[in-house]
């Protein structure tokens, strides 16, 4: 037999039950017993998928109320001051994560910050550290649901998320200690932790390291070595590692104190055969051939091939599972009933990637039953290399043709900003928003509506308009002086494209949790991406209609849309990406050539598609950038094209960010004071800047001198001349009423400034 598992099972249930009960318990129409009996149930589940696929062992720990690292912390007892009370409660751990909860005085501690998960779309909770930070295990989920997995008769393995990671993920919330000096005090918890489920009778628990897949210096690499020393129990570790190669810290690695490793083999499928031959004579290999973080059907055929002369030299010692946990993949496909037979035989989700482990792991075994079911499994993978849907010629080519200068405008920078100053006639500090107006319930219930028959296409256009005439009538009323059409007719921002362009497939319950309760539903790039009818002219030409100032053309740039859908993966991401520019190439010059003069290209995700490894970051941001440049390079001199960025770390990209060439950036800075200019001063950033005056993601109003105050600031690091007065974000979710009082201080705040600083 062959040993097979997987890494963890999304925990939100295939239809988000999850979700729903945890968004029901906060506004307090369910009790806890109520929400706990969910997350039950679906743990049982996910336990009975695994077992029912004869995975050898089902994997407890995966699941979180939350979120997995601020599970861990409360299993470690690392609860922040601010949230502390006498006893650790499901209530304290929404408190750290939401900032509330639904016993909560309305005192509101702030929650704790969230960042991403490497470079996946799941954000997690990021640990506090204190130089005196303690840590005891008083949270019982871990032993209670593995005790629950047990009962039900599993052959069960937990996951811990490792002490190094833990500790890296975190962060110093206080001066002058460094965190890893905590680790003597975590490895003791630790210890407790695996002295516990050794108590429970488990066999196997598994220990994630994910940061082994980054470049670590001395401090972090060399500390593995006496932590996983101390670690020895009679419990067996699997050492597991994932999202890339850990080659590079293979030599330490082999030298850890553990039973096995794992190794994600889909990004880098080339390094398993340098850990085969560094493996410790006495330990499991792991191999993790099942992408957990694409929908992509595995082709089984191609790693029974590869993996059976491993097999032979291995035997027992050989594991197959997935590569990472499966949290980043949405859960069953069965239950998509609107794709087509062909285009279901392309995708595995949760569900149908445990019985590809399991599928592999019985064919390696030697069932022959299972070696033919592998080889049949794949055929639709064939059948697809060849399908002349998917591979368009047409588009292949003009990728091809795509030259060195390709992607430049046809001026530099001085010479069209002079050229947009005649052509657009703005003030000084003009003021703008990011792109979305509020989306009221009118919108969301038209809209769901529409999608569900119930209201017809001309009604619900009709509906849009009225919506789009209202925006730019309370703009209008406001003075601002570059308008925008307010994004009604968009649920979000990638999905509306993926949806208009051919090449993307959309699906009905295809949830990936992105955090807490929150999840998203990302579409698939399928095929050659095509544009085929404009997607945005007619509601902006519509807006300009309206109005005699500028209306702004909104769209999402290519790397967005890449990072934020499943890439294919018989081509590479940069070739998806310049698929998507030559998309909005076309509708840049659509749109100008409808009167459009004024064009923003949204890239708020460019620094997420960063890979993990430094060494790698600026081959992608090269081809990140180009890709960009390209959707921009139909635009005229006199057009201007704004971009924009939501996040604040612009240290590192800032060459890169300023190689967009983009007329003008608007970026989030407002929470920050301005700090972030600093980056934008030092490298003497060319073109303008909208830095954002004011956080949409609070409530709150901001006066007019508040305002105008963090203006100055700006002022002080970049020339007047080339600043923009913005929100830091788009206001989709705000309020129409906040929006308004703010937006008026913000003109309100522009109009003095523009006076004071006449005649400077
Ligand atoms: N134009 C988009 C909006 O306003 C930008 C959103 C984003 O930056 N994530 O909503
Ligand atoms: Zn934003």
């Amino acid at each position: 037999m062959t040993t097979t598992h997987i890494l963890g099972f999304p925990r939100v249930g295939d239809k988000r039950q999850l979700k729903f009960a945890l968004e029901k318990y906060w506004r307090g129409e369910i009790t806890q017993d109520a929400l706990k009996d969910e997350g039950s149930t679906i743990r049982a589940i996910n336990w009975k998928t695994q077992a029912d696929a004869e995975l050898t062992y089902v994997t407890s720990g995966d699941f979180a109320w939350y979120d997995h690292v601020l599970g861990t912390s409360l299993l470690l007892g690392n609860v922040p001051k601010r949230h502390q009370q006498d006893r650790i409660t499901l209530d304290t751990l929404f408190r750290v994560g939401r900032g509330q909860s639904q016993n909560d005085c309305g005192c509101g501690q702030a929650a704790s910050d969230m960042t991403k998960w490497f470079n996946t779309n799941y954000h997690y909770l990021v640990p506090e550290f204190n130089a005196d930070t303690q840590f005891s295990v008083q949270w019982t989920q871990l032993f209670e649901e593995t005790k629950q997995a047990l009962d039900a008769g599993h052959n069960v393995k937990p996951v811990l998320l490792g002490p190094l990671s833990y500790l890296y993920l975190g962060k110093e919330v206080e001066e002058g200690f460094e965190r890893i000096s905590l680790l003597p005090r975590l490895i003791t918890a630790y210890q407790q932790i695996i002295t516990k489920l050794e108590a429970l009778g488990v066999e196997w628990v598994q220990v994630d390291e994910p940061i082994l897949a980054l470049e670590l210096d001395n401090a972090w690499s060399g500390a593995f070595k006496l932590a996983y020393q101390m670690l020895r129990s009679k419990t067996k570790v699997l050492l597991t590692t994932y999202f890339d190669s850990v080659n590079h810290h293979l030599d330490q690695i082999v030298e850890l104190d553990v039973d096995g490793l794992h190794i994600d083999v889909t990004h880098k499928p080339e390094s398993l055969s340098e850990v085969v031959n560094k493996l410790p004579a006495h330990w499991v290999l792991s191999v993790g051939a099942v992408n957990g973080r694409n929908v992509w059907r595995a082709d089984l055929a191609h790693w029974l091939e590869t993996l059976q002369p491993l097999k032979n030299q291995l035997g027992k010692r050989l594991w197959v599972a997935s590569s990472c946990s499966l949290l980043h993949s949405p859960v069953d496909l069965e239950l998509e009933t609107e794709l087509s037979v062909e285009t279901k035989s392309w995708f595995a989700f949760a569900k149908q990637k445990v019985n590809e482990v399991s599928l592999l792991g019985r064919a390696l075994s030697g069932d022959e039953k299972a070696i033919a079911e592998c080889q049949a499994y794949s055929e639709p993978l064939k059948q697809r290399a060849l399908s002349q849907v998917i591979h368009k010629s047409h588009i292949q080519k003009q990728v091809q043709s795509l030259v060195a200068g390709s992607s430049d405008r046809s001026l530099p920078f001085t010479e069209r900003i002079a050229a947009q100053a005649t052509h657009l006639q703005l003030p000084k500090l003009p003021t703008t928003t990011i792109g979305s107006f509020p989306q009221t319930t009118d919108i969301r219930l038209q809209r769901s509506a529409y999608r569900q028959g119930k209201l017809n296409e001309s009604d619900y256009t009709q509906a849009l308009k009225g919506h789009i005439e209202d925006a730019v009538r309370r703009q209008e009323a406001l003075d601002l002086d570059v308008l925008v059409h307010g994004e009604a007719e968009r649920n979000d921002m990638v999905e509306y494209f993926a949806e208009l362009l051919s090449g993307f497939q959309t699906t009905q319950f295809g949830w990936v949790q992105s955090y807490g309760s929150r999840c998203v539903k990302p579409a698939i790039v399928v095929a050659d991406i095509e544009r085929e009818q404009p997607m945005t002219v007619e509601w902006t030409q519509f807006a300009q209609s309206l109005t005699s100032k500028q209306m702004k053309g909104m769209l999402t740039g290519p790397v967005t849309i890449l990072c934020w859908t499943f890439p294919r993966e018989d081509i590479s991401r940069q070739e998806i990406a310049q698929q998507l520019s030559l998309a909005l190439r076309d509708e840049v010059s659509d749109l100008q050539q409808a009167g459009i003069n004024i064009i923003q290209i949204d890239e708020p995700a460019i620094r997420e598609g960063l890979p993990l490894k430094k060494s790698e970051q600026q081959q992608y941001l090269d081809w990140a950038v180009n890709a960009f440049k390209l959707s921009a390079s139909s635009a005229l001199p006199q057009t201007q094209i704004h971009t924009h960025m939501c996040y604040s770390e612009f240290n590192e990209i800032i060459d890169s960010v300023a190689a967009l060439d983009a007329d003008v950036i608007t970026i989030e800075t407002s929470r920050s004071n301005m700090e972030l200019l600093k980056a934008f001063e030092e490298f003497e950033y060319p073109n303008e800047i909208g830095p954002g005056v004011y956080d949409i993601h609070s409530p709150n109003v901001p006066t007019k001198d508040w305002i105008k105050n963090l203006i100055q600031t700006a002022a002080e690091k970049v020339p007047i001349e080339r600043l923009w007065v913005n929100p830091d974000c788009g206001l989709k979710t705000r309020g129409w009423d906040e929006t308004e009082k703010s937006l008026a201080n913000m003109v309100a705040a522009a109009k003095e400034l523009r006076k004071e600083y006449e005649g400077i």
